[in-house]
């Protein structure tokens, strides 16, 4: 018989993995605040939050809480014709909280999907409207998810484009916005997106974007201004507007939402990762009233998705208590404080030969190094570092769950100096 360490790699598929060449896996048996405890016995300060959804650390007495008792009364029903209690609580908070306007609500099961919702949308909001409309205009080196629709509003130079090409639907996108978050704003550079809205937006159903923070393209902080444009255009050739906040919602970008840094709006916003403090997947898509009855008075009369386990009860009590711990407001002061102890450990690294650039936004430390990782040897090293952090292309970067001490923002900051100094031991040549 395999062992489970044989199993996993001969059968069980990883993410962005390959069954014939498996990167090493860590076998984890448990995690206790900001920590992951690996099978072999080794306890790991978590520099990633499960990727941006873990924001309060695990095991959280008051959202395990949460899930035990709702898990009590039931854990899933069907949510055609039937409602209850945690999806209008959280629905209610949701809209209690989010951007102005964005009144209608709908739960999906994850981040990718919650992207094709927004754009099912927007396609048949102006299918309502009687002019329907079928291209997107997005960001380029944006990333919005896997699945189809998401994947043909994400970075087109990506290899995922080359791969199905053919079959993905045909989007536009403007590159060249190169003016970073705290740089200094000028008015050019936001002609290659006003020129390009201005030859397209009679076929463009929506724009779609991350804002301020763009991640898993690679992980960069761009100025509020061109936020704030983006949105004026779309104000002026009404076009609507989709705010990507799966990953920067919930105050990992230093606001609670990261379109508050432009003080905007969008018409259709996507929420996901921390909605649950990253216990389980969930996600939201809001929208106008307006914008929800043109779909609903259109020619289907609904909005037509509808999945098995929307509105899961279990993940939206969870959701609820996460959205609790939130609004004691003290996140803010974590996120700041970490803010600054990035700031304060991490810019000595740009002086480094093997390093970019170091940049820092909220509770996300990046450091950009000229060449890619080797990540097997570098997620061996953090490893052993009692660390773990997972670099991607020429990304180390770090986004600790908010309730992390200093001491072990230190740890995970030291660890990524001693990679970096010894980068040519960590780097594919
Ligand atoms: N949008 C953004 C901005 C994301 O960062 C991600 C996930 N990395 C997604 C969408 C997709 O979310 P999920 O992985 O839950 O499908």
């Amino acid at each position: 018989m395999l062992t489970n360490e044989e199993f996993d790699r001969r059968h069980v598929w990883h993410p962005y993995a390959s069954i014939t060449r498996p990167l090493p896996c860590y076998a984890v048996s448990g995690a206790q605040g900001c920590e992951i405890h690996l099978q072999s016995g080794e306890r790991l300060i978590d520099g990633m939050s499960s990727w941006w959804a873990a924001v309060h650390g695990y095991n959280h007495p008051a959202l395990n809480r949460a899930v035990a008792e709702q898990l009590e009364k039931m854990s899933h029903v069907m949510f055609g014709g039937l409602t209850h209690e945690p999806a209008i609580e959280l629905c209610r908070r949701l809209v209690g909280i989010a951007p102005k306007g964005l009144e209608c609500v709908f739960l999906a099961d994850s981040g990718s999907v919650a992207v094709e919702v927004a754009m099912k949308m927007a396609l048949q909001y102006w299918q309502g409207r009687g002019e329907p409309r079928r291209r997107f205009l997005s960001l380029a080196k944006g990333y919005h998810g896997d699945t189809f629709g998401a994947m043909s509003v994400s970075d087109p130079t990506s290899s995922m484009h080359s791969l199905y090409r053919g079959f993905l639907p045909d989007g536009l996108f403007v590159d060249g916005m190169d003016i970073p978050f705290d740089g200094e704003w000028r008015e050019e550079a936001i002609a290659p997106f006003a020129e390009t809205m201005a030859r397209h937006h009679r076929e463009l159903a929506a724009v779609v974007l991350e804002p301020i923070v763009q991640g898993a393209g690679g992980m960069r902080f761009y100025h509020p201004e061109y936020l704030r444009q983006i949105r004026r255009l779309c104000d002026d050739y009404g076009v609507l507007l989709i705010a990507d906040e799966i990953a920067t919602g919930f105050g990992r970008s230093g606001r609670l939402f990261a379109c508050e840094y432009a003080e905007i709006s969008p018409d259709i916003l996507c929420l996901g990762k921390a909605l649950t403090g990253g216990y389980m997947t969930l996600s939201a898509v809001m929208t106008r009233r307006s914008v929800a009855e043109t779909i609903s008075d259109g020619q289907a009369g609904c909005l037509m998705h509808g999945p098995t386990f929307m509105g899961n009860p279990l993940a939206c009590a969870v959701a609820c208590a996460s959205l609790n711990l939130l609004t004691t407001g003290e996140w803010r002061i974590q996120v700041a404080e970490i803010e600054a102890q990035l700031k304060r450990e991490l810019a000595p690294l740009a002086s480094c030969e093997f390093v970019e650039q170091v940049r820092v936004l909220g509770a996300i430390g990046v450091v950009e190094m000229k060449r890619p990782v080797s990540l097997a040897k570098i997620q061996r090293f953090f490893v052993e570092q009692s660390v773990w952090i997972r670099p991607f292309g020429r990304l180390i970067y770090l986004m600790p769950p908010y309730v992390i001490s200093p001491k072990q923002l230190t740890c995970l900051t030291q660890a990524v100096s001693k990679a970096v100094t010894d980068y040519h031991l960590y780097c594919h040549a």
